[in-house]
């Protein structure tokens, strides 16, 4: 059995980027960038104003006081998107911000130290030369690069593409990954119980909006029965994808079918099967497809081990995939509240815990029962403390690291 940062370290060398695709900039939110962005024009293109006042040149205002103010004549107007206009000497210009500076002026005075009486302005002090003009180029000049190919796109990078008349962009493609749940006993939304020992799944839809999050595109492709005929016509359908999910029928049972069958129907090679971790025991990772391009990974059954596995290991692939760099949940230092005591430490250990930020520092408090059945525990949690190999106990306050997979917990609220 493999430990979990030698698994995590197959997979992640095993997982490449895909191809690329064309999106209009209204669908490239979360997207990454596959080429550089370089500016086409100056910005601003020109010389410009920074506030509403009169554009004048500074030869006019010098030496101007409240008790002697300089005198002159208003002659024109320069607007955002108007005419380049003309000062001439002993007079001024009304402009706005974003409206170029007149030709002659030098010097933008705001509106506010300034009175105006029968079409002439009164400037009751001197300013810097210069002041209040916005200079060509001042943020960026023509040829400049922008943004670098590999950056995650926001809305300030979107805003920039916009500017620089970028339509579309290349980005990676999203990786369709298809998700095939197994079990005699797991029935999909809707269909009837017939028998006790049926259980509606969780799991089909967990993954499902796991895979979202993590900016795949996730594709039902089926529910299998633990018979081989139907497990082999089920996987079959996995063919268009780029990344197969199966849920449940990876341990040692007699029916867990799937490892088998992904090799014999797909071609995958399994490159691990269990990992030194709790829960997510038994989990399977192989690569299939022409070139060993596409990902298998068999997650266990259980809904809490589901959900640990995809965060630690298939979410990162994924964001490997459509060209992230920063592919891992984040991970923090949490004081564990009340401690946490376990009979053996052969296995690192994910505990479900909910995290709270305070002047001391991160909490972490693990909340309900902690079997890798019971999902209510992820309810209540937003992260996975670690409890290492070796460790049988963490005493009340001591710090351990916690896997972040939701960090909604430092957004501000309403009470705070
Ligand atoms: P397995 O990995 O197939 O041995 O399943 C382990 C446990 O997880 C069993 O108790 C299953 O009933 C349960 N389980 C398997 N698949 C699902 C699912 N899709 N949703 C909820 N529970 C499941
Ligand atoms: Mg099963």
């Amino acid at each position: 059995m493999i430990s979990f940062e030698e698994a995590v370290r197959i997979i992640v060398e095993n997982t490449k980027p895909l191809g690329l695709e064309k999106v209009f900039l209204d669908n490239a939110l979360g997207r990454v960038l596959a080429e550089d962005i370089y500016a086409d024009r100056d910005n601003p293109p020109a010389d410009n104003s920074g506030m509403d006042g009169f554009a004048v040149r500074y030869e006019d205002i010098k030496g101007a006081t409240e008790e002697n103010p300089a005198v002159l004549e208003i002659i024109a107007e320069s607007k955002a998107g108007g005419e380049l206009v003309k000062v001439k000497p002993k007079t001024a210009a009304y402009i706005y911000t974003g409206g170029l500076i007149p030709e002659g002026a030098d010097t933008v005075v705001q509106k506010e130290l300034t009175k105006v009486e029968d079409n002439k302005v009164f400037i009751f002090q001197e300013l810097k030369k210069g002041s209040n003009i916005r200079p060509q180029g001042g943020d960026y000049k023509k040829g400049d690069l922008l943004i670098k190919a590999g950056k995650k796109l926001r809305p300030a990078e979107i805003g920039i593409l916009s500017s620089v008349n970028k339509p579309t962009v290349y980005v990676y493609q999203q990786p369709r990954v298809g998700i095939l749940t197994t079990g005699d006993e797991i029935l999909d939304l809707g269909e009837p119980v017939e028998k006790l020992s049926q259980i509606r799944t969780s799991n089909t839809y967990s993954i499902y909006s796991q895979v979202l999050e993590a900016g795949g595109q996730p594709v039902i492709i089926g529910f299998s029965k633990d018979n081989p005929e139907d497990t082999q016509k089920k996987l079959s359908y996995a063919k268009s994808c780029d990344v197969l999910l199966t849920t449940g029928g990876v341990s040692v049972g007699e029916y867990d079918l799937i490892k088998d069958f992904v090799v014999k129907v797909l071609g995958v090679d399994i490159l691990f099967w269990k990992v030194k971790q709790k829960p997510g025991k038994p989990v399977a990772f192989g690569v299939w497809g022409a070139e060993k391009e596409k990902l298998f990974f068999g997650i266990p059954g259980n809904p809490v081990a589901a959900m640990v596995v995809f965060e630690n290991m298939v979410k990162p692939a994924i964001r490997k995939m459509r060209g992230e760099s920063r592919i891992f949940n984040p991970v923090i230092k949490a004081k564990l509240s009340g401690g946490y005591r376990r009979k053996k430490g052969e296995r690192l250990e994910f505990i479900r815990v909910s995290l709270e930020m305070t002047d001391e520092g991160f909490v972490a408090r693990p909340f309900g029962k902690q079997g890798s059945n019971i999902l209510t525990g992820m309810v209540f949690a937003n992260g996975f403390g670690m409890i290492e190999v070796g460790k049988t106990e963490v005493k009340d306050g001591e710090e351990i690291k916690v896997v972040v997979f939701d960090k909604s917990f430092m957004d501000g609220g309403l009470d705070d």
